[in-house]
């Protein structure tokens, strides 16, 4: 079984982003950039499959700038195969991208698919959804555990509340919750070893997509500054400011 990866680069998450001085938006110049923390658990999902022998060939697909190479040469450090970057320097929103990865997943005919469940910069949570739309594949989204049985996957799903098991008839598409797995790191070895490795560029062209914004970004604003706390002397003086100052008593 073929499996695609899709990998987002974003914002390190390291990083405390800044707004932009005019509010239109996240200052991105000379700022360090990372694979999506979600996307990291998404290709090591994909690697422990091919580990335990049931994915024979890991391919990582990129939308971005040219610079999301360096994206996909670390997926393929952790392990891919081989990557796709669709280049491009517009701003892509998810309905574009799943439009893409569609064509993507027509040509390549993965037997899986697996996302982040969102890219840490639009928080979008939106690609994968989309795309097992647009396929009319199975989805198991906010997944904590994954199992390939003959033709059918078992999804475990992090919902509201406790866990929800689903079986899924492959092929289908998984989004990563951050419980699934601990993403190893990139060897010295292994990133030597991925600069060999085939990434192919195409463009949204390729897939028929003429990358649009469909939203406006009204304003951007950096949350609210916590209030200072107090230290209280005694649980009586805890308990008469929780019942008189906050009023939750
Ligand atoms: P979102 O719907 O934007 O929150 O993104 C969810 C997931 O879709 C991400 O974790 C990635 O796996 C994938 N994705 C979103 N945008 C891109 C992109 N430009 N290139 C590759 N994958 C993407």
């Amino acid at each position: 079984m073929k499996v695609l990866v899709a990998v987002k680069r974003v914002i390190d998450a390291n990083v405390k982003p800044r707004v932009k001085a005019d509010g239109s938006g996240v200052e991105l110049a000379n700022v360090k950039m990372a694979m999506n923390p979600f996307d990291e658990i998404a290709v090591e999902e994909a690697i422990r499959l091919k580990e335990a022998g049931k994915a024979d060939e890991i391919v990582a697909v990129s939308v971005g700038p040219e610079k999301a190479q360096e994206t996909l040469r670390t997926a393929l450090a952790m392990g891919a195969d081989r990557a796709i970057l669709v280049k491009t320097d517009e701003t892509v929103e998810p309905l574009d991208v799943a439009k893409i990865l569609k064509g993507i997943a027509e040509e390549e005919k993965p037997g899986l698919v697996i996302l982040g469940k969102q890219a840490i910069d639009d928080d979008a949570n939106q690609t994968g959804q989309m795309l097992a739309a647009l396929l009319g594949w199975a989805q198991g989204t906010f997944a904590s555990k994954v199992e390939v049985g003959g033709e059918t996957l078992t999804v475990t799903r992090e919902v509201d509340g406790g866990l929800q098991v689903v079986e899924l008839k492959l092929p289908a598409i998984v989004t990563t919750d951050l419980r699934l797995n601990q993403p190893r790191y990139a060897s010295l070895p292994n990133i030597m070893k991925a600069k060999k490795k085939p990434l192919d560029e195409k463009s949204p062209a390729d897939y028929g997509v003429t990358v649009k914004t469909r939203l406006k970004v009204l304003k951007t604003e950096e949350p609210a500054s916590r209030k200072a706390g107090v230290k209280v002397a005694s649980v009586a003086e805890l308990v008469d400011k929780l019942k008189n100052e906050a009023g939750v008593l």
